[in-house]
């Protein structure tokens, strides 16, 4: 048996298509069904429903052999444990530092002064700034990151954006693209040695399948 983690949302919404390129069909949608062990048509592969930022955990401990996790979430895990063979091109969008309109990002940087920013993404950020030499006091939020400059929390945001419309809906604008990111496949490094057999052919299947798609 080959167990597959990905979440729900735009993830699993992507995943399907390719999956059924590969021949594998979910047998319950994750989106109505409750249950987080989800069988497919191939009897030898099933599909565990997992909160985004937890995939890569559970395949780092076997719990899962394979999973489908966004850069920015690989990032900030660090990859320990992991194999990571293909970029899938889905679920694209950009790492970014966003502000308020009218704040002078570039001058703040310059002039040295610490800069506050809020970010689900503290490793990322605190590598990016880093390498910048610019000063941030990193502060660790879950959600909703736009709301933190508009009201005192911080100055600016790192985020991660597709269209924009939730930074303009919110008088953010992005001041700088820290990296693109989009949805990866992990595998665990020891399943991929003692079940090869399964995993390879699946492996296949889905490099193929992002090849057709372009
Ligand atoms: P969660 O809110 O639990 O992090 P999402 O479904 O919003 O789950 O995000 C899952 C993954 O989808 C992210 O880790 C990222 O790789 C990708 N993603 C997030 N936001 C966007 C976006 N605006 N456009 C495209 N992909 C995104
Ligand atoms: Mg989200």
């Amino acid at each position: 048996m080959i167990t597959l983690a990905l979440s729900k949302g735009r993830i699993f919404d992507e995943t399907a298509p390719l999956l059924e390129q590969a021949g594998i069909r979910a047998l319950e949608n994750p989106e109505t069904s409750r249950k987080l062990i989800i069988g497919t048509s191939d009897n030898e592969v099933r599909l565990i429903i997992v909160r985004a930022s937890d995939t890569p955990t559970y395949v780092q401990y076997g719990a899962a052999d394979l999973g489908i996790a966004g850069k920015d979430v690989l990032l900030e895990h660090g990859g320990e444990g992991l194999y990571q063979p293909l970029d899938l091109h889905i679920a694209a969008c950009r790492m970014m530092v966003a502000a308020p309109q009218g704040f002078d990002y570039a001058r703040a940087v310059q002039q040295g002064a610490r800069l506050r920013v809020a970010t689900k993404y503290v490793q990322t950020a605190r590598e990016h700034f880093g390498a910048k030499g610019v000063h941030v006091d990193l502060i660790r939020l879950y959600g909703s990151m736009e709301l933190a400059p508009l009201v005192g929390l911080a100055d600016a945001i790192v985020d991660l954006v597709s269209t924009g419309a939730t930074l303009r809906a919110n008088n953010l604008v992005a001041v700088e693209e820290i990296l693109p990111v989009s949805a990866r496949l992990i595998v665990n490094q020891a399943a991929l040695k003692l079940k090869r057999g399964a995993i390879q052919p699946l492996l296949d299947a889905f490099s193929k399948a992002v090849d057709s798609n372009g």
